[in-house]
């Protein structure tokens, strides 16, 4: 698979902020690919999906999905891990529908659980969401994002340990929050290419060419991302990062997550085009 460039959500410049003129100007835009955004919420219905489906096929374009914010699978509370697994399985449902390949989201908060602890409650929740997908024959990859936060579980080692080929999870690798949950660190060629290599030794070669990815300009402080930022506002060092996925031949979705969605997507895909 190629690498594939586009927006978190609808472009700012599309004539109308729904689904189908989003991808109408990601069309116009020559960006390939588009998050839709469940983040307050998985709103759209079955009827619209299936109309998105077959908009995305005629374009050519292809999709993921962001899952709502509200999701912990490490919540004390049984109730608020149901209603999480929920969230994430009507996520994929619709998600599918619309020929979506993967749907990313925040797994969950460590609270007061040890890493470890919340590592086993975080895989055993997710599984029993996969069990449900796969009984529901509903194709779709379950990428659990790279968090910006410390009080947020998702480390890409925790994700890499986490990611289960066979019961579709992967991960969703996000460069600006590793530079933003490390304080600045994560900003160079040579650190962007140790996390790649890390997904390759732990997940194998293949997994390089189908990766899950956002990025964009980003604030943060000791305890990481405090905001996204456009590019150009921003000391995140993209140049650097598309040098290092196109050295090693990466494929898959590249979210853009900046404010300004098409623009820092655009400058993105440039640069990789310009690049040999
Ligand atoms: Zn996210």
């Amino acid at each position: 698979m190629n690498l594939l460039f586009g927006t978190a959500g609808v472009p700012r410049s599309a004539k109308s902020q729904d689904t189908i003129s989003g991808l109408r100007r990601i069309k116009e835009l020559e960006l390939d690919t588009m998050e839709l955004e469940f983040v307050h919420g998985v709103r759209m219905s079955d009827d619209l999906a299936h109309q998105v489906n077959q908009t995305r096929q005629e374009l050519g374009l292809h999709l993921t999905v962001h899952g709502p914010y509200f999701i912990n699978l490490n919540a004390k509370e049984p109730a608020k891990v149901t209603a999480s697994q929920q969230r994430i399985y009507d996520s994929a449902r619709i998600g599918a529908l619309c020929g979506a390949e993967s749907v990313t989201f925040h797994a969950g908060f460590y609270l007061d659980s040890t890493p470890d602890k919340t590592f086993q409650n975080i895989k055993y929740n997710l599984g029993q969401i996969t069990e449900r997908l796969k009984k529901d024959n509903i194709k779709i990859i379950l990428s659990p994002e790279l968090s910006g936060k410390l009080s947020q579980f998702g480390s890409l080692e925790e994700l890499i340990k986490l990611a289960d080929e066979p019961n579709q999870i992967r991960l969703c690798i996000d460069f600006a929050h590793q530079h933003a949950r490390t304080n600045g660190k994560f900003n160079t060629y040579d650190e962007f290419a140790g996390m790649l290599d890390a997904i390759k030794n732990g997940l194998g070669k293949e997994a390089l060419t189908h990766l899950h990815i956002h990025t964009s300009g980003i604030k943060y402080s000791a305890k990481g991302e405090r905001e996204h930022l456009e590019l150009k506002d921003s000391d995140f060092n993209y140049k650097d990062l598309i040098k290092a996925l196109k050295d090693y031949k990466a494929g898959g979705f590249l979210t853009c997550e900046s404010p300004n969605l098409e623009t820092d997507a655009l400058l993105m895909k440039k640069e990789y085009e310009n690049r040999r």
